[in-house]
């Protein structure tokens, strides 16, 4: 071989050497380079596997909240309900400690009996006593009744004056020395049995409540006798016990003589359930009666 062939065969296999070192340093290089990438990408996997982790662990906590704010809610629902229902628990009692008192302070007198069997005490005054007006009374205009009755009588008046009815009082409130002397002097008028036809002894008379009137009309005057033929008994009859009033003693009762002027308040829940059931005052056992009281002045 010739010299310049011996250096050109070196310089290829210098070249060659060369490449070849060159292409083992490009392989380490990307050999490290992965290796780099891959710890990145571990590191990297890591990261997202705590923040999986942690993620977890708030949706556990948000959960635990949750169920907290349920329970608080649960609670404050209940303590409400409790709440409404110890308020509800205190009303009833209040109520019934108001009716209670009502029922103390209620006149008992008012829905007793009296009759010739039923006596009233003579001592007995109503609470409060208005006059009745004027153009209601037949003849003396001092007449007075109940202050808690004269607006029933007033609307049932007022009622019966527009169906053209010319309704008047005759006796109203009579105290228990006024009766005794009606008596007399009825029995000296008309005498002793006629008197007894329509006067009530002392202490018997319903007319010492205050709560009582005598009806008579402006045709027949004081004939009070005469009371059962006018419309306005018929009218009292089918109206009277929507004002509150009832007929103290009807026709054929066995407590008093018949008296067909003789009206007495009793408030309008017990005079509508007598209209309404068929019956009357007296014929009612007085243990009945008593559970009107509490409500013998409601409208
Ligand atoms: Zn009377």
């Amino acid at each position: 071989m010739k010299q310049h062939q011996i250096h050109i065969l070196l310089g290829i296999l210098g070249l060659c050497a060369l490449a070849l070192v060159a292409s083992l340093y490009g392989f380490y290089r990307g050999q490290q380079k992965n290796k780099v990438v891959s710890t990145q990408l571990q590191q990297a996997q890591v990261q997202i596997e705590d923040l999986a982790r942690t993620l977890e662990n708030k949706n556990e906590e948000i959960e635990v909240h949750k169920e907290l704010l349920r329970s608080v809610r649960q609670e404050v629902t209940n303590s409400n309900y409790d709440l409404s229902q110890m308020l509800s628990l205190i009303e009833s009692a209040t109520q019934t400690v108001e009716d209670i008192k009502k029922l103390e302070e209620a006149d008992t007198e008012l829905l007793a009996k009296y009759s010739k069997v039923f006596f009233l005490n003579e001592y007995y005054e109503p609470a409060q006593l208005a006059y009745i007006p004027s153009d209601l009374v037949s003849s003396d205009n001092n007449q007075q009744i109940s202050s808690e009755v004269l607006p029933f009588l007033l609307s049932m008046t007022t009622a019966m004056k527009s169906s053209g009815l010319q309704p008047r009082i005759i006796s109203a409130f009579r105290s228990f020395g006024y009766q005794g002397n009606l008596k007399q002097s009825y029995a000296v008028t008309y005498g002793t049995i006629a008197a007894n036809q329509f006067v009530a002894d002392q202490g018997y008379s319903e007319h010492q409540l205050g709560t009582t009137i005598d009806m008579v009309t402006a045709s027949i005057g004081s004939d009070m006798l005469a009371f059962d033929t006018t419309p306005e008994y018929m009218w009292m009859l089918q109206n009277a016990y929507k004002y509150g009033f009832i007929l103290s003693y009807p026709e054929n009762n066995e407590y008093y003589e018949f008296e067909p002027w003789h009206w007495r308040f009793v408030g309008k829940k017990l005079a509508t359930d007598l209209y309404n059931k068929g019956t009357t005052f007296y014929n009612t056992p007085q243990r009945d009666i008593d559970t009107y009281r509490l409500t013998m002045f409601e409208e």
